[in-house]
């Protein structure tokens, strides 16, 4: 990836956050370094797949330049509060998780593009084996009518009880006067 695709990518990676922060840079460098260690580029629909450990402002960047989303379902949280992130490639099989273990400098002060073109990711990263198995693609669930409120939700979601299938709501609020 050249000079001029990474200030873009950074570029779009601002606009979509809101704001310039380190989590942000974190993100876009692990993002970065992740598809020089699996071969990816941006997703078209979910070849590439992150498990994030954190809701930090990293997973933003992460979005950005993998295109992993919550919606295509190739974003996924296995939440252990640590700035460490799970990349997947599903045509290689490839995968790697990325711990941050390096200081950054603050990405207001600096040119981004200069410093993540001189400074190795290796510095900032620790690399590791996946140890969460791939998930499978995401799946299209049924959809079942709740008993007790009438709206509709995912097969996943329904909650059966008495012989009635109950949403999560209504599963929480039967739930509530059960002796
Ligand atoms: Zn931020
Ligand atoms: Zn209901």
């Amino acid at each position: 990836m050249d000079r001029l695709d990474k200030e873009s990518l950074w570029q779009r990676c601002q606009s979509f956050h809101g704001h310039v922060c380190g989590g942000l840079l974190t993100g876009f460098l692990a993002s970065l370094y992740a598809s020089e260690l699996l071969d990816l580029w941006i997703s078209q629909d979910e070849e590439i797949v992150c498990i994030s450990e954190n809701d930090t402002c990293a997973v933003d960047a992460v979005q950005v330049v993998l295109g992993c989303t919550v919606g295509k379902g190739n974003l996924l949280f296995h939440m252990t509060g640590k700035l460490a992130f799970s990349f997947y490639n599903r045509e290689t099989g490839k995968s790697v998780r990325l711990i941050r273990t390096g200081m950054l400098p603050d990405p207001r002060t600096i040119d981004v593009i200069d410093y993540c073109m001189n400074n190795p990711y290796s510095d900032v990263f620790t690399v590791k084996d996946t140890v969460i198995p791939l998930p499978e693609r995401a799946r299209i669930f049924d959809a079942y009518i709740c008993d007790n409120c009438g709206e509709k939700t995912g097969a996943n979601w329904i909650h059966l009880q008495n012989g009635k299938k109950l949403c999560p709501d209504c599963y929480v609020k039967y739930d509530r006067f059960r002796i």
